[in-house]
């Protein structure tokens, strides 16, 4: 078994704040930083004591510079930084044969009181609604998964986003760290949120063949902008429509176009 985890930031044990998150802010980072990777080495630890041969870890959190890999075990490869391609925190999921999918450190989506942070890719947005439902960063990735045949077995994160991830894949395994309440979070012990962790990513590797993501036959997006000049300029994305002015609109049968229109339209450039 071979499992591809993505690792975010934003769902990480104790985190609050943007400095937090940020490189650039090296006394609010370094603790978070810390515990993001204290949080995947738990997740690839549990991976491979449920018998995985190998975890691919892709660090998918701004400069995908955040992991420091000297504290993960030997069995795994990392991929940081970023290739350019739409796959983007699912980046090298396509190009080998994977039996899982875990996330860690993922929080809830654009507008979710759930966390402080909350939002879905670039900062630019009210809200991302696919088909009808508001939409994160987790669902547009267990999509891809899905696009791939990968079923989705572990999320660690706030608990906004495990709520909503059992809706979509019944048989998930969850480890809540986090849970937000205006613009604080309260959180459980990082020791305690690693020992969780390790432990689910083991039950997860096992139960990964009931976690198949049900995907739908046809996509409709609507991007609601904080700015209508933004909307304005990436409305002209091949086949996106302009709606009231600020929401830009696109469909698609074929998940892959959705992830080449939000690698255009949704993504911070
Ligand atoms: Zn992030």
């Amino acid at each position: 078994m071979k499992v591809f985890l993505s690792a975010d930031m934003e769902g990480t044990c104790g985190v609050v704040s943007w400095p937090e998150t940020e490189r650039t802010t090296p006394m609010d980072y370094t603790p978070i930083q810390k515990q993001m990777t204290r949080e995947v080495a738990a997740a690839c630890k549990g991976a491979l004591a449920a018998g995985a041969e190998e975890v691919f870890v892709k660090d998918s959190h701004d400069s995908a510079r955040n992991l420091d890999p000297n504290l993960l075990p030997r069995d795994i490869r990392i991929n940081r930084s970023w290739s350019g391609d739409p796959l983007s925190m699912m980046s090298g999921l396509n190009q080998e044969k994977f039996d899982a999918v875990f996330f860690t450190g993922y929080h809830a989506w654009a507008g979710c009181p759930g966390n402080p942070l909350s939002h879905t890719m670039n900062g630019m947005n009210n809200h991302v609604y696919l088909n009808g439902v508001l939409c994160s960063e987790f669902l547009i990735n267990s999509y891809t998964a899905g696009y791939y045949s990968v079923p989705v077995a572990l999320l660690t994160g706030d608990a906004a986003l495990c709520d909503f991830a059992k809706t979509l894949i019944p048989a998930i395994t969850t480890v809540p760290v986090n849970v937000g309440r205006g613009g604080s979070t309260t959180s459980i012990h990082p020791d305690v949120a690693v020992e969780r962790i390790e432990a689910a990513a083991k039950v997860a590797a096992t139960k990964a063949s009931q976690c198949q993501v049900p995907m739908p036959d046809h996509f409709h997006m609507e991007i609601d902008f904080f700015k209508h000049h933004v909307a304005y300029s990436k409305s002209f994305y091949p086949g996106a429509v302009l709606k009231d002015d600020k929401f830009v609109c696109f469909d698609s049968d074929d998940w892959f176009e959705m992830l080449r229109f939000c690698h255009f339209v949704l993504s911070d450039a």
